[in-house]
């Protein structure tokens, strides 16, 4: 049953209610390897679930376009100073509603449309907001793109710095969505001050590996750090745009009244919770354990034949290239999904195939480490993923499917009981 119950929402909406609690069962069912997502804690669920979400409050705490900010005003500056402390930063912004309207947000206070810019080509593991031609920052920007070396799988820093200095973009970004090693902000930054641009850490998805001690911070590298709250940090679907004091006000202006109206007030709530989770000595050990699972999967994954990008993985992410076993990215997803493992299909760099039908999966360790999966259950999760890639016939992905449901079992899930 979903917790906190539901039981306003079961009388007065069964339909949605019914879809809430399927929704729950399945999350409760199922080893969830999908890099982004995660399993927030039931304080982070309730602080949603708020009045808060009836509130408007357009501007900043102290700064506000509607009046009866008494307690919405405190529960930003919360989040606010939660996250300095968390991160190390000067200053944080908790508006933005998504990564997405974040980047958009650094864009709106940093450049002018047509102006340079540059980003990880989202092939090679850069997200869509870096630049990628099918989002708007790649039709309203000149965006030049990075990708990995075909050999290792990994940033060649060297042609990061060539095309740099090439092209001179005011902006850069570091971070992606699909980047299974250390993002190196040193040198990143270093390249940034050579041609003069400011370089913008988008750590969406390694924020809670960060704040937990788990991946070197960018803070003293990056002027600007972006992420979203949703991914390794645990916390609700949200972003937060942090940087310098030299940068501060020219985010709050992008962010409102630049490109946003009111803050989602409930939102801040619980990214206050999940930075105050994130301060405390246990996410330090979750942090950890999320890495040694992820490397754990990674080593049974390449025992049974398994082709990792860049060989293996220093973060919570694992992308596999399936080309040498005799499926594709789409069908190995869908058949692992039968199974009880819910993954993405996912493009490898320099991928022969479309990015609808690619040759790759991508999995993270985030959610699974949450539900207190360990690193004795890596090889068992392994042999589970080999045996459902290569199955010929459902009733195998059924036997599967049946044996996650009992081990799931015996791990708690936040949000259900
Ligand atoms: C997930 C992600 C985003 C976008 O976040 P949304 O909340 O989905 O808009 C931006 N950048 C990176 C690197 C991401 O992984």
């Amino acid at each position: 049953m979903h917790q906190p119950a539901i039981t306003h929402l079961a009388a007065a909406d069964p339909a949605v209610a019914d879809l809430v609690e399927g929704e729950a069962r399945r999350q409760y069912e199922k080893i969830r390897l999908i890099a982004s997502e995660n399993y927030v804690s039931t304080a982070v669920l309730e602080a949603t679930g708020t009045v808060l979400t009836n509130k408007y409050s357009e501007g900043y705490a102290g700064k506000r376009y509607y009046e009866g900010q008494q307690f919405v005003d405190q529960v930003e500056t919360l989040a606010i100073e939660r996250a300095k402390a968390v991160f190390g930063v000067e200053h944080a912004n908790v508006q933005p509603y998504s990564g997405s309207p974040a980047n958009l947000a650094v864009y709106t206070a940093l450049v002018n449309p047509g102006d340079k810019v540059m980003g990880m080509a989202l092939p090679a593991g850069g997200h869509l907001t870096h630049g990628w031609g099918v989002s708007a920052t790649g039709k309203w920007f000149d965006a030049v793109q990075y990708g990995v070396r075909k050999d290792t799988g990994r940033v060649d820093l060297d042609e990061v710095r060539e095309l740099a200095l090439a092209e001179r973009p005011k902006l850069i970004f570091c971070g992606g969505t699909a980047i299974p090693r250390t993002i190196d902000f040193p040198a990143f930054a270093e390249i940034a001050a050579e041609v003069d641009a400011v370089l913008v850490a988008d750590i969406a998805h390694i924020a809670g590996l960060v704040a937990g001690g788990a991946h070197p911070s960018p803070v003293g590298h990056a002027q600007i750090i972006s992420t979203t709250t949703h991914k390794t940090l645990r916390g609700p679907r949200g972003a937060m745009l942090m940087s310098d004091a030299k940068h501060a006000k020219a985010l709050d202006k992008a962010v409102f009244p630049g490109l946003q109206g009111g803050p989602h007030n409930h939102t801040t709530a619980a990214i206050a919770v999940a930075l105050g989770e994130a301060a405390r000595p246990a996410f330090r050990d979750y942090a950890a354990a999320v890495v040694a699972n992820a490397k754990a999967l990674a080593d049974a994954l390449i025992e049974r034949g398994f082709d990792l990008v860049s060989g293996g993985t220093d973060n919570h992410l694992i992308l596999v290239d399936l080309s040498n076993k005799a499926v594709a990215g789409k069908p190995a997803a869908q058949a692992l999904d039968r199974a009880g493992i819910e993954l993405n299909y996912n493009s490898v760099p320099f991928d022969s195939r479309k990015p609808f039908d690619p040759s790759g999966i991508r999995l993270g360790t985030a959610a699974i480490t949450t539900r207190g999966l360990g690193v004795e259950h890596m090889p068992r999760l392994a042999a589970w993923i080999d045996q459902a890639v290569a199955a010929s016939d459902q009733a195998e992905l059924d036997r599967i499917a049946a044996e996650i449901r009992e081990l799931l079992a015996a791990h708690p899930m936040p949000g259900w009981v």
